[in-house]
């Protein structure tokens, strides 16, 4: 699934291309994309329109329109924006025509993607404050409201920062490379983190995304770029989906473990599993 680094990768390649141009015709084929809004009034609602600037909230792709209109695009598992493709992709779900002979279309095969207008700054952010927590890779995301965020929590502390509500754009991966940097065994619960440790938390949340944005994201199952290029960052993975190899660091063998219903990777002497409860109260 794309996550902060896969979504900013898209976001930094669609600007160029989208930004100033003219949506001439829009086309949805499925219908799922835009429920509970009909297709035909989101359709509607984008063609004529100028994409004035492609931004990027979370997981979520901003594109504010002319007239002060908002389409918000989740690429969920498997969704793929791919600007003039060169053959038509076999899970076109949304075709856009743009001006200059261009065109945008929007695959996937899971269909769990979705586009949502929205009209009004107000609204967009009333939208995403209902879903979003703090932005990672902003001045917000300090230790203390890290802190502030854990306090009194005694989920797993990777399930603390998959939450959305919380930390907008963490996902499997980026947890687990975060977790393992930090030295933080992911079943730690989150409220008995040290500030100590809750600082290395943020700082590994903070390198983890950057370097997924340096390597243009991961390519594990679908992530494609806007010409269909893969991302390299899973040639970087410290723990993720590395079970019976060595920790980079000391070399102990990575297992994998489950922790809220997600697969999740491990070196447990660089992370410390938790010490059992004495008393369960
Ligand atoms: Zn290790």
């Amino acid at each position: 699934m794309p996550e902060l680094p896969e979504v900013e990768t898209i976001r930094r390649q669609l600007a160029p291309h989208l930004e100033g141009r003219r949506i001439l015709a829009v086309e949805i084929l499925d219908p799922r994309f835009t429920r509970p809004d009909p297709p035909d009034a989101v359709a509607d609602g984008l063609a004529g329109r100028v994409v004035r600037e492609v931004g990027r909230s979370g997981k979520y792709l901003v594109w504010r329109l002319d007239g002060d209109r908002f389409l918000l695009v989740h690429l969920r598992m498997t969704g793929a924006l791919l600007f003039d493709p060169p053959t038509e992709p076999p899970h076109t779900r949304v075709r856009l025509t743009l001006d200059g002979g261009h065109r945008l279309v929007y695959d996937d095969p899971r269909r769990f993607g979705t586009g949502h207008l929205v009209d009004g700054e107000p609204a967009v952010r009333a939208y995403l404050g209902a879903r979003l927590g703090v932005e990672p890779l902003t001045e917000e995301f300090t230790a203390a409201h890290l802190r502030d965020l854990a306090s009194g929590r005694r989920a797993p502390v990777k399930s603390f920062i998959l939450d959305q509500r919380r930390i907008a754009g963490v996902g499997n991966i980026y947890a687990d490379e975060a977790l393992h940097r930090a030295g933080i065994h992911p079943l730690r619960p989150a409220g008995s983190l040290r500030p100590v440790q809750l600082e290395a938390l943020r700082e590994a949340i903070e390198h983890a995304l950057a370097s997924g944005i340096d390597a243009k994201g991961a390519t594990i199952d679908d992530f494609r770029h806007v010409d269909g290029a893969r991302g390299s960052f899973q040639d970087r993975f410290r723990v993720h989906r590395r079970a019976g190899l060595p920790c980079p660091v000391c070399g102990t063998t990575i297992t994998k473990l489950v922790v809220g219903g997600r697969g999740t990777y491990v070196c447990e002497r660089c992370q410390r599993p938790p010490r059992r409860r004495r008393r369960e109260s």
